[in-house]
């Protein structure tokens, strides 16, 4: 059974009306204009969507993605290292610890917070009981997952150093392939994905934080060209499903034989270039599939 649903919104926290506007994924707050997955799930349901399939011990992807997913980590942990002063840095959502493990090759301290704990270097808690001052907090696709992202968001700009860095990247709900895919789009990702935001939230909630955006990409946050190639092949009859194909067999959410997963990775190659060119538009426009923004604090 769904949980009562948040009589406020967990985004910018003013009082939602009894009936709201529906757009993919859920209800809109006409303040700040984020989506509020519904109905809103339960703990029990979130235990369930994020067992098994999700994150399997034997890692995600099949094939390069992992290695790949390593290699974008260390440049992320590299950067990081280069823009924030001295100290420690708390990756909020650090998942296997791909970054926690980047972050120490280049001399970090760090702390990650992950629903369950499975780290010496993890705990599973809010982020306003992990302490600080950090000298950079990075919510990697990490909002979207938290009932309270408006709040944790204000711990975080309060928990910086002077001169350190918030690193964020979220799905964005104004991207193209938003629009483009609507109910199909792969970064709606119910029921995990609780708010879905959009660019310009995203920038008013940082800048009411009193943190100074330094960048902003609507590449960097990554899934771009993935979230157009899946949404394109899951616009064919049946909904093939690529994010499944591409997953090695115990993290898929349905079974796959070879001959399909095959069939539909053919596909995805065929419509890619359709895809690289969607891609190459919405981040020109500035509405890519996610956003990535770093902020400092003064
Ligand atoms: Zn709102």
């Amino acid at each position: 059974m769904p949980a009562q649903p948040p009589k406020n919104c967990p985004w910018c926290a003013r009082s939602l009306p009894s009936v709201a506007r529906h757009a993919p994924g859920g209800t809109v707050c006409d303040v700040c204009g984020v989506t509020i997955t519904t109905p809103w799930p339960s703990e029990t349901q979130l235990d369930a969507a994020y067992a098994g399939f999700y994150r399997p011990a034997s890692g995600r992807f099949s094939g390069p993605g992992d290695a790949l997913l390593r290699r974008s980590r260390t440049r992320l942990a590299r950067r990081l290292d280069a823009l924030a002063p001295p100290g420690p840095v708390l990756d909020v959502g650090s998942g296997d610890g791909t970054l926690l493990d980047a972050l120490h090759a280049v001399g970090r301290e760090t702390l990650g917070l992950e629903r369950h704990s499975e780290r010496p270097d993890t705990r599973a808690v809010d982020i306003d009981e992990a302490g600080g001052p950090w000298a950079a907090i990075v919510m990697w696709h990490a909002l979207e997952h938290l009932r309270a992202p408006g709040a944790a968001l204000d711990t975080a700009a309060r928990e910086l150093l002077p001169r350190g860095i918030l690193a964020v990247a979220v799905p964005n709900a104004s991207s193209l392939q938003a629009r483009a895919f609507g109910e199909r789009w792969l970064a709606l990702d119910l029921p995990r994905h609780l708010t879905h935001i959009p660019a310009r939230a995203l920038r008013a909630r940082l800048a009411a934080t009193g943190l100074r955006i330094e960048r902003e990409s609507h590449w960097r946050g990554g899934q771009v060209l993935f979230g157009w190639v899946h949404g394109l092949v899951a616009s064919l009859p049946g909904r093939p499903d690529l994010y499944d194909a591409i997953r090695r067999p115990q993290a898929r959410r349905r079974p796959l034989s070879a001959g399909k997963r095959m069939r539909i990775l053919a596909i995805g190659t065929l419509l890619a270039p359709i895809a690289a060119f969607a891609s190459v538009l919405e981040v020109a426009l500035r509405r890519g599939g996610s956003i990535y923004i770093e902020a400092r604090r003064a």
